[in-house]
């Protein structure tokens, strides 16, 4: 049926619909016509049971044998019908179908349906086959009064069924003729309508298809009086409103593509299978290759394992990641990935060469001059030191001018040296000997270049270090950050106070903290305390002899041995002063663990 024409399927749904329609009313039809002529042969049948009943008390042929026979034969010959007049307890006495001398081999009748149920009142109606006259006959019987008998005789009269199978015959014969006839005719509408209907399916398909294949052209497919007229109208607004959608969509692609395309920074779309999708214009010159990056690993591509890497965190979950590359030739990308909605990445490459350029002739330049203001800065220091001590004589103010160049030059001295440190720490990260240190020492090496400050201000340290912690760390850089801690510590502490060290620890890294009872850092300040030259009170910083360069050192350093600085101010449950925090990462092993106490372990002496 599936593979059938539309045609087809419509035009044996509609014969199916036809058959159903007509036959079944027509069968009904034929039954019920069938039940009335029957039930108004019964009828005819009892009514002339009635009339001959009447002659038959007319006439009362029941003097003699002979004379009732005859008039049997007479009267049914007359009325077209079979008489019988039976006897109670059923011996037949006339019949006119059948001889008077043959009566007696007739069989008894008491047992006949109509018999059994007539009574004088009320005539009984049976239609059955008859032994006798071999046809099937209607019969209607009732009792008579007769004036040769005790007892009263059953009248019967009796008709043939054919009569009325014939005129059944003849309705049926019309009957089938019309079906057969209204069948023809609604066929042959069935064929006129199903073409009818599939000529504009047909057409609105065709059109549908078009559409589909993006052909929104106005086309009037049907005429202003056809059916599908509307249907087909409506088809052709929904184009045009497919058309406009299309154009606009068309067209912020063109200028999203545009805006992408003459970006600067290189774009590129990884999919979910790891493989390059699309890049744009400033992607392709920085990978060296056009379109024939599409489809490609991104290592393939860019032939750098960074980037690739980059990209498997992003599929493997990673929401978003930042890297710096160097892709040679001194050319530097910042690479920012992310994930997309649909699955696979979104990867940003923005040129930072001129900027990193531009901050390396900076750092390049203030390390020149820091390296050549340190040799005329160290003979100036020299030479106001050798005339503050030696013998010279002066008087007091060329003295009191002598010791403000001092100040001074040793203020110049720190700034320079501070600066030199770290443009050693940005330029050559790398040169730092990271390995496993014994923390313990190097922080009491630190507080020994601190130690005097501490003393003139009673600053007492309480060292709260796990024994034998080891962390991973350039001695030489972890001395100079607990050192600049440490030394802030106790610039910002007031008279007397305590100044505590402590380190929390886990599998991979150690968190020290280094906490003071100073006045603290106001929120706007923590991120930008630890920029260069950035001062909270440049004034007081001076005075206390600061360069403005202590944290910004420590930021470098401890970055530089792979961790992460910050502050808290007030710390956790105080009032006042800050905690510097700074991690260092940690290898666990075997031996260490056993001897190391973990966080919140057995503080040490203060020193
Ligand atoms: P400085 O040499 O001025 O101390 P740093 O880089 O070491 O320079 O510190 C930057 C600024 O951060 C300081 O000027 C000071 O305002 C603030 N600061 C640093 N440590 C502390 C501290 N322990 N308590 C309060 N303020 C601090």
């Amino acid at each position: 049926m599936k593979n059938l024409k539309f045609r087809n399927r419509l035009f044996i749904a509609f014969c199916g619909v036809l058959i159903v329609a007509t036959v079944l009313p027509g069968l009904y039809m034929y039954q019920s016509l069938k039940r009335e002529i029957l039930a108004e042969s019964t009828q005819k049948a009892i009514d002339q049971l009635e009339v001959i009943d009447w002659l038959l008390e007319k006439d009362q042929p029941f003097l003699s044998g002979r004379s009732l026979d005859q008039w049997c034969t007479e009267t049914g010959e007359k009325l077209n019908c079979r008489i019988t007049i039976i006897k109670h307890g059923g011996a037949v006495i006339a019949d006119s179908s059948v001889a008077r001398q043959e009566l007696r081999y007739l069989e008894n009748h008491s047992d006949r349906k109509e018999i059994r149920a007539a009574t004088a009142d009320q005539p009984a109606v049976s239609v059955r086959y008859s032994d006798t006259t071999k046809q099937r006959l209607i019969y209607a019987a009732r009792q008579v009064q007769s004036p040769a008998h005790s007892r009263p005789v059953y009248l019967r009269a009796a008709y043939p069924v054919s009569s009325v199978d014939a005129r059944l015959q003849t309705y049926t014969g019309r009957f089938w003729l019309a079906l057969a006839a209204i069948l023809a005719l609604t066929f042959g509408l069935s064929i006129y309508l199903a073409r009818r209907l599939e000529q504009p399916i047909y057409k609105i398909m065709d059109r549908l298809k078009g559409i589909a294949r993006g052909d929104f052209s106005h086309q009037y497919i049907m005429d202003a009086g056809d059916e599908f007229y509307q249907l087909s109208m409506t088809l052709n607004e929904t184009a045009d409103r497919i058309s406009e959608q299309m154009e606009v969509i068309s067209e912020q692609n063109r200028e999203m593509e545009a805006i992408i395309e003459n970006m600067r920074e290189g774009v590129m779309l990884i999919d979910k299978a790891g493989r390059i999708k699309a890049i744009n214009q400033a992607m392709g010159q920085i990978a060296e290759c056009q379109l024939s990056c599409i489809g490609k690993r991104p290592l393939e591509a860019f032939l750098n394992s960074e980037v690739q890497a980059a990209c498997d965190k992003i599929l493997q979950g990673t929401a978003e990641y930042n890297i710096t590359l160097n892709m040679g030739e001194e050319r530097f990308y910042d690479m920012y990935a992310v994930k997309i909605a649909e699955g696979g990445a979104l990867i940003v490459f923005y040129n930072v060469s001129e900027q990193l350029r531009l901050e390396k002739i900076r750092r390049d330049f203030v390390a020149n001059v820091s390296h050549e203001l340190k040799t005329p800065l160290t003979s100036i220091k020299g030479y106001v030191e050798t005339l503050l001590s030696g013998g010279f004589s002066m008087n007091d103010q060329a003295r009191s001018f002598l010791g403000t160049i001092e100040k001074n030059t040793t203020q110049m001295t720190g700034i320079v040296n501070d600066l030199l440190q770290l443009t050693r720490l940005q330029e050559n990260p790398m040169d730092l000997e990271i390995k496993p240190v014994q923390i313990g020492p190097v922080f009491e090496k630190a507080w020994e270049t601190c130690r005097l400050a501490a003393e003139q201000k009673q600053i007492r340290i309480d060292n709260r270090l796990p024994t034998n912690l080891v962390a991973n760390a350039d001695p030489a850089a972890l001395t100079r950050v607990f050192g600049n801690l440490a030394d802030n510590a106790i610039r910002y502490s007031p008279q007397g106070g305590i100044i505590t060290v402590s380190a929390q620890t886990t599998d991979t890294e150690a968190v020290f903290s280094i906490r003071d009872q100073g006045p603290g850092i106001a929120p706007k300040h923590r991120e930008r305390i630890f920029e260069r030259f950035y001062r909270v009170d440049k004034e007081r910083s001076r005075a206390l002899g600061g360069t403005g360069l202590g944290l910004s050192i420590c930021k470098h350093a401890v970055s530089a041995m792979n961790g992460r600085i910050w502050v808290q101010s007030p710390p956790e449950r105080e009032q006042t002063g800050s905690v510097f925090f700074f991690t260092l990462p940690r290898d666990l092993k075997p031996a260490e663990s056993n001897h190391c106490p973990e966080a919140g372990g057995e503080p040490r002496a203060s020193v």
